[in-house]
């Protein structure tokens, strides 16, 4: 089956050469529209531009437009493919040398006429409605404010202009300003402007840069006019506060401009500006330019119109808000629309109408990159089966400022009639719905409107609902402030199944909490209401589960000495390599150690983190650091590595995990600490899609706890787990051999940094305590700290030794005992280990000194290493064996690094 590459579709490389080749499909057959940028202009015989045109009476085909070519010198309105529309935003024409490169593209554009349309300078509107309203504030600043206006427009004047064309350039401009001077001056003493003196002065920038733009090209000794659009565009206020283009006036006005202009091949148009049937000017309303552009393209059925902006094309989210956004090459109609409705301000969303009802595609172009091939929006792509092609979802967008309106009530259920009475509410005071989601239940109706008119819907419908509120037919009107939405798009979502699970499994991972959901019919969205301050962080999340971006980390940690500090060199080292091959972007944004933390929201230089941290650390604080790491609103996933050993910082777990912060940790405190608290935690993990992972409690490095879990979880039943959990102490024992005395091991391991610094801590058999305790509760069993039985290697009388020097001194002194163990054990063929047992049967755990056989794989060890055994009712006979390195800050760290990937993987990242 032969299936459209949307490799077909060649880019252009720069404005002046090259083609778009858009596949279309019709009936069954594909065929191909050249749509030329430039000189090179071919046309498929057939295209299904005919096709939608022979099927509208009203319309001129395009083969018929080819005839009228020589029209416009008769002074008649040429319609057709020999037109080319391109609209330049207020960014395009910024300043006096974007206004150039804009002259240069309208002069190199092969088209053979050419209908420009163009916004006012950037700032310039917002300008504009600042003069108007501080006229009708009665603040006179507005004269200086006009001044600044007219000083910015002079000064590019004169930077582009010069002799006639910059002298009658500045009579307009002056001749201008003293209107809008008196206009002004009319608003200041009324106190007020009626919507038609607000239009007609925020057009203004529009005139200028329309007029300025004509004379840049005609510099270049081509014939070009400016087009004043209020003179063609014929558009008629509606009832929400917006207007509708009049087609058939603006069509006959346009016929009678050309009769009354001489005009050439190029003309240059006012964007944003138009006329009511009675002619007063009004405009399209802000960002409008692209409105206008696009009934531009209907009127003169152009091949294509151009939308040129200061971004590459669309983008898959907000380039602003998502840094690793993708260009999108293709677009629907339909999919644009949706994404410029939910938000993606790159494309005005009443731009497609009317290009569609004629098949002109839009393509989105950056002024400031020619050789980026842009966005091309046309009519949707299908293989021959009418499949569709491309990903399921295409774009993310998200709408700020919202306010939720939930209506709630049983009296709602089956009364026909509740859900008129509240829209018609809203509409009477002109609020803007932009989505609505009711129950199946009807037991509530919630919907979204600006927050700015969130005041008069609530008044309205407390109103209209007295009666239903009082007497109970309706518990409440619910508002529910500082929302925003969220929107998924594509086109192919309604032929895919799991695309939703997906997008929410997402959000339940950035834990995200939803206010309300919607699904159009037409399954081309998914629209959620989330809090307005996670919005960034969920647009995030589900943009890199839909595998647009990178899964990105939001890393804080805790203690940065041998342990912590060997993660972050690791971290460090395999950065690169993560990003690339596991699009996993892991950012340490936060670092604290006991007195100095160091916080950057773009992610610690890791190369330098040591120096940064003495250089620019401030004081350590360890709310701030938290709410630093889970308040970055970029990053939808954080994570908070605790690095030390204190009970403290343990305790915290239970709070951080409940504000949907993940944690890692070697730190034992937590899971061997009071056994309540550790319920907790383990409570709170099941029910939330927050991770806790604490690999490296056990055996540093080696696979413990999930071997544990991975019997566990697939149904294995454990009876017993018996192991050698200390380094410091299996090195001793594997030591203590031949005649050595026991204090002669110890002095070895302490001198070589085997053991902690006063040894006892590792002699009193806590720290294996602490290991089988966590063993014994991953098992199951409820088991406390204080209730194993430990026997301690510390001689009683040395327990109250005040230094560690003191207590090596006086050890020898009990040598004896030891020795005598040993001496027994060996002449049974034995060894001594000193063991911690989880015995899962007997429901209780030990730490104590035991004999082994010398062929016991415990007796056949060396070095710190750990060995673990696992007896399980599938591993009766021989049990599963884990042995290997159990300490060291290399291997520690890597176990807590690779539970810092196992996360990355389980939020999305691909694996
Ligand atoms: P212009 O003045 O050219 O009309 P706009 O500011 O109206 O430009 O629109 C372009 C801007 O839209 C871009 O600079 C970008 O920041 C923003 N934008 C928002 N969402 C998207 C998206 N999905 N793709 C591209 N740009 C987007
Ligand atoms: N200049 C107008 C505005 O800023 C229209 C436009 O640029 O699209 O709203
Ligand atoms: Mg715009």
């Amino acid at each position: 089956m032969p299936v459209v590459s949307l490799a077909k579709i060649a880019s252009s490389p720069a404005v002046t050469a090259g083609d778009f080749t858009v596949p279309c499909i019709y009936g069954k057959r594909l065929v191909s529209n050249r749509v030329s940028f430039g000189n090179s202009r071919r046309r498929s015989p057939v295209s299904h531009r005919v096709r939608s045109e022979l099927q509208s009476p009203r319309v001129l085909g395009s083969v018929t437009d080819l005839s009228l070519d020589n029209s416009v010198e008769n002074g008649h309105l040429p319609k057709g493919d020999s037109w080319a529309v391109h609209k330049f935003g207020g960014t395009c024409v910024g300043n006096s040398e974007r206004i150039k490169d804009v002259a240069d593209v309208v002069v190199n554009d092969g088209s053979s006429r050419k209908l420009v349309v163009v916004s006012a300078m950037a700032k310039v509107t917002d300008m504009m409605y600042d003069l108007i309203h501080r006229a009708q504030s009665r603040d006179d600043s507005y004269l200086s404010a006009l001044d600044a206006v007219l000083e910015k427009h002079r000064a590019t004047a004169l930077e582009l202009l010069y002799g006639d064309e910059l002298a009658s350039f500045s009579a307009r401009l002056h001749n201008d300003i003293n209107n809008l001077k008196a206009m002004l001056r009319a608003i200041y003493i009324a106190g007020h402007a009626t919507e038609s003196f607000s239009d007609f002065v925020v057009g203004h920038g529009e005139l200028w840069s329309a007029q300025m733009l004509a004379a840049v090209v005609r510099k270049s000794g081509l014939d070009c006019t400016w087009m004043d659009a209020r003179d063609v565009l014929v558009v008629v206020p509606n009832s929400s506060s917006q207007v509708d283009p009049d087609f058939a006036e603006s069509e006959k006005r346009l016929e009678k401009w050309f009769s009354q202009n001489s005009a050439g091949k190029i003309i240059i148009a006012t964007g944003f500006i138009a006329s009511t049937p009675e002619n007063i000017p009004t405009t399209l309303k802000r960002d409008g330019s692209d409105f206008s552009a696009a009934i531009m393209g209907a009127l003169f059925r152009s091949h294509q119109l151009t939308i040129w902006t200061d971004v590459d094309g669309v983008y898959s989210a907000d380039p602003r808000k998502v840094s690793d956004a993708v260009i999108l090459k293709t677009l629907s109609y339909q999919e644009a629309w949706e994404m410029s409705y939910f938000g993606a301000n790159v494309l005005h969303p009443r731009t497609i109408i009317p290009v569609m009802k004629y098949d002109i595609p839009i393509v989105i172009r950056n002024i400031f990159n020619l050789s980026a091939p842009g966005t091309m929006i046309c009519r949707q792509i299908e293989d021959e089966d009418g499949y569709k092609l491309d990903a399921p979802v295409k774009g993310f967008a998200t709408i700020d400022n919202l306010a939720l309106v939930n209506v709630e009530g049983t009296g709602m259920a089956g009364v026909p009639g509740t859900a008129s009475a509240i829209f018609s509410a809203v509409k009477e005071v002109g609020a803007n719905v932009i989505m609505i989601s009711q129950a199946s239940s009807e037991h509530s109706v919630c919907f979204a409107v600006p927050e700015k008119e969130v005041k008069a819907v609530s008044e309205a419908l407390n109103s209209r609902f007295r009666q239903a509120l009082a007497g109970g037919r309706l518990s409440q009107i619910e508002i529910i402030p500082n929302c925003s939405i969220l929107a998924a798009v594509g086109q192919k979502m309604a032929s895919t199944p799991g695309v939703s699970a997906t997008f929410f499994n997402a959000l339940a991972k950035a834990n995200i909490n939803i206010r309300a959901i919607a699904q159009g019919c037409s399954e081309f969205n998914i629209t959620v209401v989330v809090k307005r301050e996670d919005c960034i962080r969920a647009l995030r999340a589900v943009h890199s589960r839909f595998y647009l971006s990178r899964t990105t980390l939001a890393v804080g940690i805790i203690g940065p000495g041998l342990i912590g500090g060997t993660l972050l060199d690791q971290i460090r080292d395999q950065a690169a390599v993560l990003k690339e091959e596991f699009k996993i972007d892991l950012r340490v944004i936060g670092i604290t150690g006991s007195s100095k933390m160091l916080l950057s929201e773009s992610g610690v230089d890791l190369s330098r983190w040591r120096e940064l941290m003495k250089e620019e650390g401030e004081s350590a604080n360890i709310e701030k650091f938290t709410q630093y790491v889970k308040g970055n609103h970029f990053i939808p996933n954080s994570v908070i590595v605790d690095c030390t050993a204190d009970a403290d910082i343990a305790s915290s777990y239970y709070d951080w995990l409940l504000r949907g912060i993940h944690v890692v940790t070697p730190n034992k405190k937590a899971n061997s600490g009071p056994l309540d608290q550790y319920l907790k935690i383990r409570d709170l993990q099941r029910k939330s899609y927050t991770h806790y992972f604490y690999e490296a409690t056990v055996g540093a490095g080696l696979p413990i706890i999930s071997t544990l879990r991975g019997l566990l979880e697939t149904g294995d039943k454990i009876l017993r787990i018996e192991g050698i959990f200390s380094g410091t102490l299996s090195y001793l024992f594997n030591n203590f051999v031949g005649n050595r005395s026991f204090s002669d091991v110890v002095a070895e391991a302490k001198q070589a940094g085997f053991t902690e610094p006063d040894p006892r801590d590792d002699l009193s058999g806590t720290d294996v305590a602490r290991k089988v305790t966590i063993l014994a509760r991953e098992s199951g069993l409820k088991l406390d700290l204080d209730s194993l039985p430990v026997q301690s290697l510390v001689p009683k009388p040395l327990q109250a030794c005040a230094s560690a020097e003191e207590f090596m001194q006086k050890l020898p002194q009990f040598d004896e005992e030891l020795s005598k163990q040993r001496q027994e054990a060996e002449a049974a063929g034995e060894v001594l280990r000193y063991v911690g047992v989880v015995d899962a049967v007997g429901k209780k755990g030990t730490v104590e000194l035991k004999r082994y056989k010398k062929d016991h794989p415990f007796a056949q060890l060396s070095g710190a290493d750990n060995i673990i055994a696992f007896t399980t009712k599938r591993y009766k006979e021989q049990p599963l064996i884990v042995r290997g390195p159990g300490a060291g800050a290399q291997v520690t760290a890597g176990g807590i690094f690779s539970d810092i990937l196992r996360l990355a993987f389980y939020l999305g990242a691909p694996s």
